[in-house]
């Protein structure tokens, strides 16, 4: 039994913890929130949506995979525009790999935490420093380290090969919304009777997408994400300071930039009661050597957004970390 220390409580930390205290394994997962802070108190990290894939890891590893009762995505549908006005092609397809699922990552947070502490792996509630990771390695046989982008990321180094930006790419925009039908009858212009991810890519402004999406208190309901080019005519959410705020953002370019849809948006409102359901904001994306070793010089391994953050352009960082923690 190998004593493993992992640092961070998002979906990579907690999904290895889990597997590795299940293979038998002294496990501590030190997170800076309790379970109900990160339930109550904060942001989602990003939509989450996750292949069929990564949900199999999750099943191999005894977590929830909340297949029994999420909305489902069973389908993509795309819209491509090189410009705007100009409707070039549509693409569709079903997911023949097995269903996806965006579960709010607060609640998966929430539930692995629990779970950890009733499966005899120590929790600490505690923001870990970079000399307190030494001192962690120095009692642990493997050290992991899942703190997402910020953080104690940059104790690994950033692989120039693999990173081809500096700067953000797209300025991100996210909003859990309601009242948009979640029965496979919304959305008659993409996949009618499914609940497919509706992605709408513009060549000249960005891109912006909604996917199915499993709230942490109101169930099923729909997850809009909107990836503006810098000084485009998406790039209007800069400013904003409120869950109010943002709807209002995307219902304008709802209405302008994806009029197939507006009629099934229109009458969408803030999914229930949460002051966190939404998010503003951008990333670098990044590559970074995935060993680091802390100023005594012992070993740490990186995971999820950690190791690479490259979302939600590239569409899959949590799908990523959910393989390489699930592996
Ligand atoms: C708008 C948006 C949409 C996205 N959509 C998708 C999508 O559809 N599909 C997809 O696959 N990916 C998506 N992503 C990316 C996805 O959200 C992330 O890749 C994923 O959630 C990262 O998980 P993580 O566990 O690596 O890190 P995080 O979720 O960031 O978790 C890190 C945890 O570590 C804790 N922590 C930080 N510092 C410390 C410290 N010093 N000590 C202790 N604890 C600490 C934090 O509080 C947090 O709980 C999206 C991202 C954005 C921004």
């Amino acid at each position: 039994m190998a004593e493993i220390a992992i640092i961070g409580a998002g979906q990579a930390g907690t999904l290895a913890a889990v597997g590795l205290m299940r293979a038998g394994h002294q496990v501590t997962l030190y997170s800076d929130r309790s379970a109900d802070s990160i339930l109550d108190e904060t942001h989602p990290t990003g939509t989450d949506f996750v292949f069929g894939d990564s949900v199999a890891y999750e099943r191999k590893h005894g977590v929830d995979t909340f297949e029994d009762r999420a909305l489902p995505a069973d389908g993509i549908h795309l819209y491509f525009s090189p410009k705007v006005g100009q409707e070039l092609v549509q693409v569709s397809g079903l997911l023949d790999e097995g269903k996806g699922y965006a579960v709010d990552v607060r609640l998966k947070s929430k539930l692995r935490l629990d779970q950890l502490a009733a499966g005899g792996a120590r929790v600490v509630i505690e923001e870990v420093s970079p000399g307190r990771v030494d001192e962690i390695a120095g009692m642990s046989d493997l050290t992991m380290v899942a703190t997402g982008k910020g953080s104690l990321a940059s104790m690994f180094e950033r692989d120039p090969v693999r990173s081809v930006y500096e700067t953000p790419q797209r300025y991100l925009g996210m909003v859990i919304v309601k009242s948009i039908p979640t029965d496979g009858s919304g959305f008659p212009n993409r996949l009618p009777g499914h609940t497919p991810v509706c992605f709408n890519f513009y060549g000249d402004i960005g891109e912006f997408f909604w996917v199915p999406y499993h709230h942490k208190t109101q169930g099923s309901c729909w997850n809009l994400v909107i990836e503006a080019k810098t000084g485009g005519p998406l790039d209007t959410f800069r400013d904003v300071t409120s869950a109010e705020q943002m709807l209002e953002a995307v219902r304008d370019i709802v209405s302008r930039y994806a009029r197939w849809d507006w009629e099934t948006m229109r009458e969408m409102e803030l999914v229930d009661d949460d002051p966190f359901c939404w998010l503003r904001g951008a990333v670098s994306p990044t590559v970074r050597k995935p060993v680091a070793h802390t100023e005594s010089g012992r070993a740490l391994w990186s995971l999820g957004d950690t190791s690479f953050a490259f979302d939600p352009i590239g569409g899959q960082g949590a799908g990523s970390g959910v393989r390489q923690a699930g592996y």
